[in-house]
């Protein structure tokens, strides 16, 4: 009998070789999914949840709040969609152009410049099945999978056997972790963990370009020359390199100029392309979506037709600068993850939370729909961390609307 596969939803990796055993729609197990991808896939089960002011009200109360909050804006924001299909980002899209909003997701403090700088073929690219089938040297750069993408190492970048690398791990593949500290991903390079100080990123890129074409390189906290020139050699050596960029290599960069730098020199020796470590499943189908329609893939404002871009845009700027009066929150949880000082600038504007989960933004929020929860309870398509398409179907049944179905009703109310 032909198996069922399922895709995890869980991170950017979208894994899509998921079995699952389910009764009465409820998931009871999981098979193939990391232990973050169990724990996803098993989530769901709640009731639909329709909440004004606190209050438990019908369906069409909650839509029409939402959309009357949105008509008596100004400048609405809406924010988040990483962990929404291509079909709902694509539809928020559409909502922000009708109602003059701004519009931006959590790529704007993360990995959005990244995914911008590549979608303008500034890095040669290549897919996470590439990596399982050619790749020899991997280099995770202020990432650590073992923890944020736990099937990363052992799906596609270090133990498995690919067509062209057959004897898998340490044989065949070399993994290198540079880093401030020594991670779960780190220990398991092993000799290959360069441990950096915090901020010593652009030194020490510049200190490997330097060793790359022979020269001494020096860095400020005299990390060991010979260490670098010896990391030089083994890139030299690579057929199919692959630069995995984490978070802690983008926070440290004030551009990058440098990481273009030092892809460029890699190339210039060897061959060697980059894929972002994205963690929410389709953040970066958010910033691909918004750069096909406006050439930008995040903090923008629509007026009168024209689409204005800019730092000013982002929901951090926005909510500082309090210019944006009304909020429509898909999927985030702005209220827990952005500064304090930021965040409390929601609390005096209304806020409209579609999210499957309780959050500290849905329970201060004005309106509250509970969505179902994409991957699990509703199906679509996403785009992976390596830029792959790949559609899903739900896994169990819900009394929950999902959200491109919220948004769609919205729209209609406005
Ligand atoms: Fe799901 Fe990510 Fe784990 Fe794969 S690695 S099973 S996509 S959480």
């Amino acid at each position: 009998m032909e198996k069922d596969y399922y895709v995890c939803t869980g991170c950017g990796m979208l894994c899509d070789d998921i079995e699952v055993e389910s009764e009465k729609n409820i998931v009871n197990k999981v098979y193939t999914a990391c232990r973050v991808g169990v724990a996803h896939m098993k989530e769901g089960r709640e009731s639909a949840v329709f909440r004004v002011d606190d209050k438990p009200v019908d369906e069409a109360t909650a839509i029409s709040e939402a959309a009357a909050i949105l008509k008596n804006a100004k400048n609405p924001l809406i924010f988040g969609l990483g962990t929404s299909t291509n079909e709902t980002q694509k539809l928020a899209i559409e909502l922000a152009r009708k109602t003059s909003a701004t519009l931006d997701d959590t790529s704007s403090f993360c990995q959005g410049r990244v995914v911008e700088a590549l979608l303008q073929n500034k890095f040669k690219v290549c897919t996470l099945d590439d990596v399982r089938n050619k790749a020899d040297v991997t280099i995770f750069w202020g990432a650590d999978p073992s923890d944020s993408h736990p099937r990363h190492l052992s799906k596609h970048s270090y133990f498995p056997r690919g067509t062209e690398k057959q004897r898998g791990w340490e044989e065949e593949r070399t993994a290198i972790a540079i880093d401030v500290r020594k991670s779960h991903t780190a220990k398991i390079c092993g000799n290959y963990f360069f441990q950096i100080p915090p901020g010593g990123d652009a030194e020490f890129i510049d200190a490997l370009i330097a060793g790359l074409s022979g020269k001494l390189p020096k860095t400020s906290y005299n990390f060991p020359p010979k260490r670098i020139l010896e990391l030089a050699n083994i890139l030299k050596g690579a057929k199919f390199g692959v630069v995995f960029v984490g978070l802690g290599l983008v926070y440290s960069l004030e551009n990058l100029e440098p990481l273009i730098r030092l892809m460029d020199a890699l190339n210039e020796k060897a061959n060697f392309h980059l894929i972002p470590m994205v963690g929410h499943y389709n953040m970066r189908g958010f910033n691909e979506n918004l750069f096909e329609e406006t050439g930008h893939v995040n903090s923008v404002k629509f007026e009168d037709g024209t689409v204005k871009h800019g730092p000013e845009y982002s929901i951090v700027e926005s909510l500082k600068t309090k210019t944006v009066d009304a909020a429509l929150i898909i999927g985030s949880d702005p209220l827990s993850s952005l500064p304090r000082s930021v965040a409390k600038n929601l609390l005096e504007i209304p806020v409209i939370s579609l999210d499957p989960c309780e959050t500290l933004t849905s329970r201060s929020a004005k309106v509250y729909i509970n969505t179902a929860i994409s991957g699990v309870e509703s199906g679509g398509s996403a785009t992976r961390m390596d830029g792959v398409k790949v559609n899903f179907k739900p896994v169990v049944e819900t009394t929950r609307l999902s959200d491109e179905a919220v948004l769609k009703k919205i729209m209609e109310a406005l």
